[in-house]
């Protein structure tokens, strides 16, 4: 008979988070008179981008740090945008830069990504910053971003570890499969799970027998961009069920409902990997900030 699985609150857990991070936001401006920063850059007027940077505004104030809206139009070039975060880069006040996921399509995303200056890069989207979390090396990055301190990551599927962390749920020795290998998710989870001691399988568009790839996960991430795109009869019963999709109408990559009955945790959508992004992403913040201040506060 089917139980009622586990709902991985990401709403509670990123809000303990974000007390934590007050408090180390506290501490650097008692010792150093320095308010930490996170500068968000945004090219267009796209409505989700528009809105996911308010929010990330907005939990910066609630942490007590500030941040910066960098707007530049739809129109603005390669060249423009690299030379703007460049600027951000060598700007003191700022701690952290966030370039705003996806830009518009004439612009080379990797070569913008790769002028945030590592120490600075909260989101983990350089491949200084990918390499670093790949091979388990956060020293040469500086701050240890990652969950359990160990390793900085990508805000998404850092995010996602921290929520199962705090659910104590044992990764070493599961089948986790991945379903996407986009660099900002799909791919760096793989990398944070390998890290954790799972087995892990990246699927993408064009794996083989993808239903049941799938139903061999213990742990199971969707991050494909297609509403309710995996089954509940592809989940094995007992999984734990991770959607990192986020679809207009807040709807996620997982069929809610069918998968519902054969979970054993499963994260709702809103409430779920959406607010632990953000809390990871302002927590990273504070601590490249405490990090660039050579301050060694947890
Ligand atoms: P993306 O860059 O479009 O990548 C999608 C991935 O899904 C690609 O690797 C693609 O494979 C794979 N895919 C597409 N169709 C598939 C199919 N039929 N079978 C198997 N795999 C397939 O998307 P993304 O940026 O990683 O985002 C994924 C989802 O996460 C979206 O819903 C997005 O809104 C959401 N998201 C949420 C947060 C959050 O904070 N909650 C943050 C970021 C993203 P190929 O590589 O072969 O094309």
């Amino acid at each position: 008979m089917a139980t009622t699985p586990v709902i991985l609150d990401g709403k509670t857990v990123s809000a303990q988070i974000l007390q934590r991070c007050a408090q180390r936001v506290q501490k650097i401006k008692q010792l150093r008179s320095v308010t930490p920063q996170l500068a968000t850059v945004l090219v267009g007027e796209d409505p989700a981008s528009v809105t996911y940077v308010r929010m990330k505004a907005k939990r910066c104030e609630d942490v007590g740090m500030k941040s910066l809206r960098v707007e530049l139009p739809a129109s603005a070039t390669t060249q423009q945008l690299v030379e703007q975060i460049r600027e951000l880069g060598q700007d003191s006040a700022v701690s952290g830069i966030l370039l705003q996921h996806p830009v518009p399509r004439h612009i080379d995303e990797r070569s913008a990504f790769e002028a945030i200056p590592p120490m600075k890069d909260v989101d983990g989207v350089t491949i200084h910053s990918f390499g670093a979390m790949a091979l388990g090396d956060w020293s040469s990055t500086g701050p240890r971003f990652g969950p359990w301190g160990s390793v900085p990551g990508s805000a998404t599927p850092g995010g996602i570890m921290r929520l199962l962390e705090a659910y104590n749920v044992p990764i070493a020795g599961k089948h986790a499969v991945v379903v996407g290998r986009s660099p900002i998710l799909g791919k760096p989870m793989a990398m944070m799970f390998l890290a954790a001691n799972a087995t892990v399988t990246i699927c993408h568009s064009k794996t083989r027998n993808l239903p049941d790839v799938v139903r061999d996960g213990d742990i199971v991430v969707a991050a494909v961009g297609k509403p309710q795109f995996v089954q509940g009869d592809w989940i094995q019963p007992g999984a734990i069920v991770i959607d990192a999709g986020f679809n207009p109408g807040n709807v996620g990559d997982v069929d809610y409902d069918a998968a519902f009955l054969r979970a054993s945790m499963i994260t709702p959508v809103p409430g779920g990997v959406g607010p632990m992004t953000i809390a990871t992403l302002i927590d990273q913040t504070s601590l490249a900030a405490a990090w660039q201040l050579n301050l060694q506060i947890d």
